[in-house]
């Protein structure tokens, strides 16, 4: 198998560790003769893998008591709905940092009101909004914690008024989070836990059952809550994927560790795209996500971006191109992205500078 160095942006690099032990539990999953795929869901044994994940979901998060960890399918695209489904009785605030956000954002516009407390459209999204106002009469207050297409990243926990919903599909079990500051925490499973095909929601309980609207089966929280995951049939390989990132999250020291390798990498390819006269950062320092990173060619250089990237790829580099709406070039250095695959990076930007300036 030939080597790159994997900077997709979702589906993305996993742990090594994780997929042959996946492949090796599709083949004979935990003794049975049969594989992962074969099984019964209601096997004692897939019933093992279940609760063994909601166990390492809780433990890796410090997750208090009065919350429930759920695995669903339709991906974060179906929370942006669910969400207010649930929540959402006369109004909601949203924090507009994205695409994604605006996306989240325009589906609660079915259910009530929505406030956009705060926009970073002006500059393209560069930025997170500062100094806002969450109203306090709101039903909830949505962020977006890691903006994947324009690399910025609320880096803290923080105190609203009202109940916290975040998506966090980009930026999950990257850093420890304090999840008491939320009600609901909610992400597709395709950048740092997993493939995609599950979708993650930590939600406190107690914030609940409030609205007045009926809410259909597979859409309300409580149904799954109350089956512990399994209503229905859920996505049985992708949560086998799942807990096997995750065992390798807590192998590696957990989050405390796995966040100082993340930080470690940012700054590697941060201080190269700031050194280097040919690259410029697109996001504003501050909002920096340790995530994304996105770069584009600096004043003078811009007819060099394909001979770039073209350079890059004979280098093993896959998945540097920027989204379409920024252009450019963007490295996703997710939890499983070594630091090495970082490193490749900052010489091929350090070489293509010694030859080109
Ligand atoms: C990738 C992504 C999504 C979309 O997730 P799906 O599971 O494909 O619906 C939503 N929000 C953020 C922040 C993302 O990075």
């Amino acid at each position: 198998m030939k080597t790159v160095h994997n900077f997709n942006a979702g589906p993305c690099v996993l742990p090594q560790q994780a997929i042959n032990s996946s492949i090796e539990e599709l083949k004979d999953f935990a003794g049975t003769g049969m594989s992962v795929i074969e099984v019964s869901h209601r096997s004692k044994e897939w019933q093992g893998v279940m609760d063994e994940t909601e166990a390492l979901w809780k433990d890796l998060l410090q997750i208090p008591d009065g919350y429930k960890v759920l695995f669903m399918g339709g991906g974060a695209s179906t929370q942006f709905m669910m969400v207010p489904f649930n929540l959402l009785e006369k109004k909601a605030a949203y924090l507009e940092t994205g695409v994604w956000a605006k996306k989240a954002s325009k589906e609660a516009d079915f259910f009530g009101e929505v406030v956009k407390v705060a926009s970073s459209a002006d500059k393209n999204y560069t930025y997170i909004p500062q100094g806002y106002e969450i109203p306090k009469d709101a039903d909830y207050f949505h962020i977006t914690t890691n903006n994947t297409i324009y690399g910025t990243e609320i880096h803290t926990d923080m105190a609203s008024p009202v109940t916290l919903v975040a998506d966090m599909s980009s930026d999950i079990m990257s850093r420890p989070v304090d999840v008491s500051k939320y009600g609901l925490i909610y992400g597709g499973a395709q950048k740092n836990v997993g493939p995609a095909g599950v979708t993650f929601v930590i939600v406190r309980e107690d914030i609940l059952g409030k609205v007045s609207r009926k809410i259909p089966t597979m859409i309300d929280y409580r149904t799954h809550i109350k089956e512990s995951s399994m209503f229905n049939t859920p996505p049985v390989f992708s949560i086998l994927v799942m807990n096997k990132t995750l065992k390798w999250i807590k192998e590696t020291g957990g989050l405390q560790a796995i966040y100082k390798q993340n930080i470690a990498k940012a700054a590697l390819l941060y201080s190269e795209i700031d050194r280097n006269a040919m690259f410029v950062g697109t996001a504003e320092k501050a909002s920096r996500s340790v995530m994304n990173i996105c770069f584009v060619m600096a004043d003078g250089y811009q007819e060099k971006e394909s001979a770039f990237m073209e350079f890059a790829k004979e280098r093993a580099m896959v998945g540097i191109k920027g989204h379409r709406s920024v252009g450019g070039f963007r490295a996703s250095v997710y939890n499983a992205c070594p630091k090495e695959s970082v490193q490749a990076l900052v010489d091929c930007m350090r070489e293509f500078e010694t030859l080109n300036t």
